[in-house]
């Protein structure tokens, strides 16, 4: 079953291309603030889009060499041409590597529609939320006519609820990895998560459920060693999930960009549909590049807590700022629950060695 989440991550160019065979519009977006619902609502397919392992030779070209090893790899994987199948491009604002991809993009590939949607990054205000809900009906508005699209409140509300179930069925998979001995690795629950991103959520959802059906008949744990939990900003590969755990240790949770910060609050279905969407993409659990950060660091802190985490890796992408801000905050949070953190930079090229090294210094640590 965990096959199928792989596959839809290996093969998401190859399903892309397809669905747009069979007449559907895809729009990519950066990063984890999506907004799914919106374009889902508009009939449209969203999806994620990130880069493979590098290294990493046109990006270079183009953009800065202390941009993030994320940016130049999406940009690398776009001036390749792999997301032709594109119609649309948005980019709901986080960090200025994050723009760096939408310009590049914008500057050097064809891609029909482009929309950058503001962000505030002190997301605690009242006229932050006053402004974010503007900015959605504003970018409702140019999906409408960019698309000839009708994004009324029954279909808003209806793609909200098939988004929620995605976040239900996922969190239920990462609530398993709460027990002594889980029968479930990092590794798969981390294929599951990211494969939501370039899937229908339809078809996800299926696959979800079918996973949990598995998951009841299994006996036998998915690992031994100590309980990491993970933490960082963008992760893309599997394998270092994979590798991790081969080097000795379960990884039983993360806060990662491409991890439960996309999954662990729904869109709360009662009221205005657009004021519910701002609601959670700005005030639910954030990206490091938002403050404050107390709201995330009480749930890295309950996290911990709940799945019994012993120890913290840090996966730094090369030259990601927001993560460099938030390590004082997370070595506090974790300072005050005794729990050690080693942190390993990931750079363009995967190293195995390295992360190997990480989990064994860790271990000494434990
Ligand atoms: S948050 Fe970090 S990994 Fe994500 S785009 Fe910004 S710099 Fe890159």
């Amino acid at each position: 079953m965990t096959d199928n989440f792989e596959n839809l991550l290996e093969r998401r160019h190859e399903n892309a291309n397809r669905w747009k065979g069979e007449g559907k519009k895809i729009i990519g977006y950066i990063c984890s603030y999506g907004l799914e619902e919106i374009v889902y609502a508009a009939g449209l397919q969203p999806v994620r889009v990130f880069g493979p392992g590098g290294p990493y030779k046109l990006s270079k070209e183009h953009i800065q060499p202390y941009y993030c090893q994320h940016c130049h790899g999406v940009v690398d994987e776009a001036l390749k041409g792999s997301y032709d199948y594109l119609e649309g491009l948005i980019f709901p604002y986080t960090c200025e590597h994050g723009r760096a991809i939408y310009d590049s993009w914008g500057a050097n590939m064809e891609v029909g529609y482009t929309r950058f949607i503001d962000m505030p990054s002190q997301t605690d205000l009242p006229q932050a939320q006053e402004f974010f809900v503007e900015e959605l009906k504003n970018f409702s508005g140019s999906l409408e006519s960019a698309f000839d699209a009708r994004i009324t409140k029954e279909n808003l509300m209806a793609s909200i609820k098939l988004h929620n179930r995605n976040r239900a069925l996922l969190k239920e998979i990462y609530g398993l990895q709460m027990a002594e001995e889980p029968l479930v690795s990092g590794a798969e629950v981390f294929a599951a998560v990211m494969s939501s991103t370039v899937a229908p959520k339809e078809e996800h959802n299926d696959l979800l459920a079918g996973f949990l059906r598995e998951l009841g008949e299994r006996e036998d744990p998915a690992g031994a060693g100590p309980r990491l939990m993970l933490l960082g900003t963008e992760l893309h590969d599997p394998e270092v999930v994979k590798a991790i755990e081969e080097a000795g240790a379960r990884v039983v949770v993360d806060e990662l960009c491409t991890g439960t910060r996309l999954v662990w609050e729904n869109v709360d279905e009662n009221g205005d549909p657009l004021a519910a969407i701002a609601r959670r993409y700005l005030t639910g659990v954030n990206c490091p590049i938002k403050r404050p950060a107390a709201g995330r660091m009480a749930h890295l802190g309950n996290m911990a807590e709940e799945f019994k985490v012993e120890g913290a890796l840090v996966l730094h992408p090369r030259h990601c700022d927001p993560n460099e801000w938030d390590m004082p905050f997370i070595l506090e949070t974790l300072k005050q629950r005794d729990i050690p953190v080693v942190k390993v930079e990931l750079d363009e090229v995967f190293s195995p060695d390295n992360i190997r090294n990480a989990v064994d210094e860790l271990k000494s640590k434990l």
